[in-house]
């Protein structure tokens, strides 16, 4: 009974809707909203569940459950990523559409957030099955998506070439060319410059701007990077360009140390196309021994709940930015700010690829494409901006980086919906 209720208790305080929700409280309370602004932002205002039917390599079909949150298109059409993983639930999703509402509001884009998922293992599918999924979700939910309504984009293990294959199906239904549809597409296809390499540039751009909060040099600087996926592997190669020392990475298998930094060009040269590198080396250590190394920076950039009350009083980093999404739980995030440790919050750190891909909308639409320069100073003007913003509210209300984003990130998409009279 005992365990049973205590491992109910964890689940509670590591379920992300519900810390979302809490946070999302305390920001409204602060900043003066009554009970329904809270009734509104807590959850997506509309929740889709599609079953996929795909052929697959076998001759048999398989049926596969997926998800689209709409959280809120007070501002204007709802945007977010779609994944592609075996621990999606309608839960996390619904999570997730609440943050990228926060990280639109955050870097200030005309959005509210969206986040979609299908509960599949890309790993162990072929080409072809990928084609045929990507492209059934597109299907299932053509009704409700669309370049002025919700406009999905890449996220956990989808990429470029699933984005191209949904672009093409809801191109086909629509009868129409609409690369406005769908973000992080090939260039040939309408992708932005520099939207590949976004995330990792909004978080390289954040943890600058901290270095210079608490007066670090990057250059010299120890980092560790969690995680050698998208985000971290061009964190890692940023970081280690601009004479950083990157001393530890990780994948889901593992990770490699050396105090001395490590030779990033070559693990960038040999993981694979899901970012696993570490089952090359025999010397690994835990991803947990990894998190608790001495160091200057620290970048979870992998999965939820990594930062816990249980390790949090280890972490010894001056600065920990979270470019993963949810890596830290709320107790941790109390943990970490006492003991005066800089946290910049995933909805702030993260937010570089919604807003390339902001961008890549506005060039889709205009027909008028930028130049990766333009692309990169218009991203820098913009994060530099937002984290000045929240690292401000911070300061003058005396409370924690991730509270001060959460007001940020909700306080536009409330005050539209005043505007709008539905609260
Ligand atoms: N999936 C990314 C995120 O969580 C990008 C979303 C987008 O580009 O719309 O921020």
């Amino acid at each position: 009974m005992v365990a049973e209720n205590s491992a109910d208790s964890k689940n509670e305080k590591n379920d992300i809707l519900l810390s979302t929700q809490e946070v999302i409280k305390e920001a409204l309370d602060k900043l003066g909203y009554p009970n329904e602004a809270f009734e509104l932002m807590k959850e997506p205002m509309r929740m889709i569940t599609v079953r996929i039917p795909v052929r697959m390599d076998d001759g048999k079909t398989k049926v596969f459950t997926g998800y689209r949150a709409q959280h809120n298109d007070a501002i204007g059409p709802t945007k977010g990523g779609v994944r592609f993983h075996p621990n999606v639930t309608e839960k996390e999703v619904s999570a997730l559409s609440i943050w990228m509402t926060l990280k639109s509001g955050i870097v200030d884009l005309p959005y509210g957030g969206g986040k979609g998922g299908i509960i599949c293992d890309p790993r162990e599918m072929s080409f072809r099955e990928l084609e045929a999924l990507s492209r059934g979700y597109v299907r299932a939910l053509s009704q409700v998506v669309g370049p002025t309504k919700d406009i999905p984009a890449p996220d956990v293990f989808t990429n470029s070439q699933i984005m191209a294959w949904m672009m093409d199906e809801y191109s086909r239904i629509d009868e129409f060319n609409s690369p406005g549809f769908i973000t992080g597409k090939p260039i040939v296809l309408g992708g932005s410059h520099g939207r590949e390499s976004a995330t990792a540039k909004g978080v390289t751009i954040c943890i600058e701007e901290a270095a210079k909060k608490r007066g670090i040099s990057v250059k010299g600087a120890r980092v560790i990077v969690q995680g050698f996926g998208n985000a971290g592997s061009f964190l890692a190669k940023f970081m280690h360009d601009m004479g950083a020392k990157v001393i530890a990475i990780s994948d889901a298998e593992g990770a490699l140390h050396d105090p001395d930094g490590l030779d990033i060009d070559y693990l960038l040269d040999r993981r694979d196309s899901f970012g696993t590198v570490t089952n090359l080396f025999d010397d690994t250590i835990t991803n947990q021994e990894m998190l608790e190394l001495d160091t200057d920076i620290l970048v979870p950039a992998a999965v939820q709940n990594q930062i816990t009350e249980e390790n949090a009083h280890n972490i010894k980093a001056d600065i920990v930015v979270e470019a993963a999404n949810g890596p830290t739980t709320l107790e941790a995030t109390k943990i970490l700010t006492e003991r005066g440790i800089l946290l910049v919050p995933d909805v702030l750190a993260s937010s570089g690829g919604v807003t390339v891909s902001y961008f890549e909308w506005v060039q889709n639409n205009q027909g008028y494409y930028w130049k990766d320069e333009e692309v990169q100073e218009k991203l820098r003007e913009v994060l530099v901006r937002s984290f000045n913003n929240v690292y401000t509210t911070s300061q003058n209300r005396q409370i924690d980086m991730r509270l001060a984003a959460y007001m940020v990130g909700v306080r536009r998409a409330t005050e539209a919906a005043r505007y709008r009279g539905w609260i």
